[in-house]
């Protein structure tokens, strides 16, 4: 019987713990042992538990195989390792068949496609780029390494250095991607299996050195843009903006059933950038809860619109569970 609700010490996890508390589970942090004080400080820890290496954090998971659910956040992959995760017996929620998609940048960029949601110019080979482009480095660094190129030249330059200093063995390992104008907003969605319904939980925008401190700067001082996420800033849409970047929702999910099943089972994020041209490129998407709904541990303007109560990301996870766990039907959001 499903009791509790664990999560991995890190990045969206006190409010995930705080939303099982809420909705009447027992709550478990499993987190490196350095950290074990600082979580500890919080009420709704029921057990905190530190791990001293990756493999001693996968088998403490796994002794919750019968009664609990693991959460996974942005930096489960990153913490404990994609191999591991294979090993995790405990159910997820959420579809852990989308891990492999998310782990390969481009296979990842290609759902979006299927999906026909706008995307940004990508270039396979670095001869044909013929306008201002972002690199990306493999996995989720935070943003570490990217670099903007205004020309070809300029990007055969950065592409040497990311060889030179070993950041990268082979030049397909990098996304290169045309740079979008406009202004990021990054759309958080919750799709429930069980109300079948997809919700509209929140909006921010990353904090991001250098790119976001440059306008504090004299113009003709030169400091190349760094994309490194440092925090988060809530953001609302235009209204008018809003039933677009649903129907982009909606598409995705219908998309990720078809190549991924399950298909798409709690959070997600559509990593945009609006245009003055009232066109929302989408440039990359997170399959599972993103860091910038921790703005909202106490509800967004959307979710109050859902459920006219305080309702974190967190808290919609736990809920969701409880439904399944009263419907019988946790096989429909448990993998
Ligand atoms: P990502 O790791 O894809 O989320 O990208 C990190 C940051 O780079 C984003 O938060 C944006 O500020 C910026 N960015 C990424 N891709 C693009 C793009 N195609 N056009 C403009 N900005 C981008």
């Amino acid at each position: 019987m499903i009791d509790t609700i664990l999560t991995i010490g890190s990045h969206s996890s006190l409010q995930i713990l705080h939303g099982a508390k809420k909705e009447g589970f027992k709550t478990v942090q499993i987190t490196p042992k350095n950290r074990v004080n600082f979580y500890n400080q919080f009420p709704f820890m029921d057990t905190v538990i530190g791990y001293d290496n990756e493999d001693e954090a996968v088998n403490k998971i796994n002794e919750y195989e019968n009664n609990g659910v693991l959460i996974p956040h942005g930096s489960l992959v990153e913490y404990i390792g994609s191999e591991r995760v294979k090993r995790i017996k405990t159910k997820i929620f959420g579809n852990r068949n989308l891990f492999e998609w998310e782990a390969n940048q481009k296979k990842k960029m290609s759902l979006l496609k299927y999906a026909n949601i706008p995307i940004p110019e990508q270039f396979e080979n670095p001869e044909d780029v013929d306008r201002m482009v972002i690199v990306k480095l493999p996995g989720a660094k935070g943003g570490k390494g990217y670099f903007i190129a205004k020309n070809k030249a300029q990007l055969k330059e950065g592409l040497k250095k990311l060889l030179d200093s070993k950041m990268i063995n082979n030049i397909d390992e990098v996304i290169i991607q045309e740079y979008v104008i406009g202004v990021p907003m990054y759309f958080q969605f919750f799709y429930s299996p069980i109300m079948n319904r997809l919700e509209i939980t929140g909006i921010d925008i990353r904090y991001e050195t250098n790119i976001d401190g440059l306008r504090r700067l004299p113009a003709d001082i030169n400091v190349d843009p760094t994309f490194v996420v440092v925090g988060n800033i809530p953001a609302v849409a235009r209204e008018s903006l809003l039933p677009k970047v649903y129907d982009y929702g909606l598409s995705f999910v219908n998309t990720v059933r078809e190549y991924v099943p399950p298909g798409m089972i709690g959070p997600f994020c559509l990593e945009s950038v609006a245009k003055d041209s009232g066109e929302i490129v989408v440039f990359e998407f997170s399959g599972r809860i993103v860091a910038g709904t921790n703005l909202y541990i106490y509800g967004s303007p959307y979710s109050w619109l859902y459920w006219d109560e305080p309702m974190s990301v967190g808290r919609r996870i736990a809920r969701e569970i409880k439904l399944a766990l009263n419907m019988n039907k946790l096989d429909k959001i448990l993998t």
